[in-house]
């Protein structure tokens, strides 16, 4: 159904345009085969998202416009990090840990129950550097997983640490833990029971608030790129069902030569389509242009209604792009560029 725009205020644009496919230059649309060498466009970029999804046009004014605050304050917290020289690794944390907090998204602080009525989160962390990478999965104490998930990476030999492991591993590095209720919030656990009513009725689970999840990607001025993603995962998920997040390749990727990618949406298809990597891929192989790349895999490969991703390429170019009614995002540049939003349309 057609909605009516709706204004928001000044500081807030449309960046559905920003999904919009970019016409690759001659350069990368010439060198196929070769990984980009352009050199950043812009200082430095960053990219986040909220999670993607049925998002309800028919929110409060309120409830939106706090969905937005959050998003624009920690697009403001990457921003001032990265304009005083930050990397890129810590400005992916530290906005990540900004949305974890946050109860309104589903990470951390918010997170959607399972099936059995519990809160167990994922997150994963890649340096486009050296392409190494930490990730955790099904932890149901650590209070910012995606600080576990870099620990995994710099603190330990291995790449991904689940559950029991992962807790005991966070404990010896000292990150915060929290007792499993500190995940609570109302919303989340009415929509829990939403699904199971459903389910009982052998109809399909509500699709609203079904999921969500963060994410940021960001090019630093350095020139290196970084990822993170953290996630409650699915409401209703069973047993030790493990997303796309903390899959490498799947729902986060990161490699200096092509992109830095997150994604958000039903894990089980970004897992079958390695869809972080599969961007990737078309810039390194293909010659794409990151917006090109992105809207190839989320439109070509992906179902309508599945999600979206967030990109941001070696040279500053950033790709925010849904095949899902909304996407809550934001995106800024050293260029002066500014810009959260959630719909498509919503300028
Ligand atoms: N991709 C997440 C998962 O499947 C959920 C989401 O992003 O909405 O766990």
């Amino acid at each position: 159904m057609q909605r009516p725009l709706r204004l928001l205020p000044a500081l807030i644009l449309c960046i559905g345009a920003c999904a919009a496919p970019e016409t690759p230059t001659s350069e990368t649309a010439e060198a196929p085969a070769a990984a980009p060498t352009a050199k950043p466009s812009v200082e430095w970029a960053i990219a986040l998202h909220g999670g993607a999804g049925v998002i309800s046009r028919d929110i409060s004014a309120e409830k939106k416009q706090a969905y937005l605050d959050d998003l624009g304050a920690a697009l403001a917290l990457g921003r001032g990090r990265l304009e005083e020289g930050a990397s890129a690794l810590d400005v992916v944390e530290e906005v990540v840990r900004y949305l974890e907090d946050s109860p309104l998204f589903n990470a951390g602080k918010g997170s959607v129950f399972t099936h059995d009525g519990k809160n167990e989160l994922d997150a994963a962390i890649m340096d486009g550097r050296d392409l190494n990478c930490g990730a955790i999965s099904g932890v149901t104490r650590v209070k910012n997983p995606i600080t576990l998930a870099r620990k995994v990476m710099t603190d330990s030999r291995h790449v991904f640490f689940t559950r029991e492991g992962a807790e005991r591993f966070g404990q010896e590095m000292g990150v915060e833990m929290v007792e499993p209720e500190y995940y609570f919030t109302q919303r989340r656990w009415d929509s829990l029971q939403k699904a199971l009513a459903r389910e009982q009725a052998e109809e399909a689970a509500a699709p609203e608030d079904k999921h969500g999840t963060v994410g940021c990607v960001v090019l630093d001025k350095a020139g290196n790129l970084a990822a993170g993603t953290s996630t409650g995962g699915m409401t209703n998920k069973r047993f030790g069902r493990v997303g796309d997040v903390p899959v490498i390749g799947a729902g986060t990727y990161a490699n200096n030569r092509t992109v830095a990618v997150s994604c958000t949406g039903h894990g089980e298809k970004f897992i079958r389509n390695a869809v972080a990597h599969d961007v990737s891929a078309l810039v390194e192989y293909r010659g794409l242009g990151v917006a090109e790349a992105a809207e190839a895999v989320v439109h070509g490969k992906l179902e309508k209604g599945d999600g979206g991703l967030i990109a941001v390429g070696a040279s500053g170019e950033i790709a925010l792009v849904f095949n899902s009614e909304g996407m809550f995002r934001g995106a800024a540049d050293s260029s002066g560029r500014f810009e959260v939003a959630i719909w498509g349309d919503d300028e």
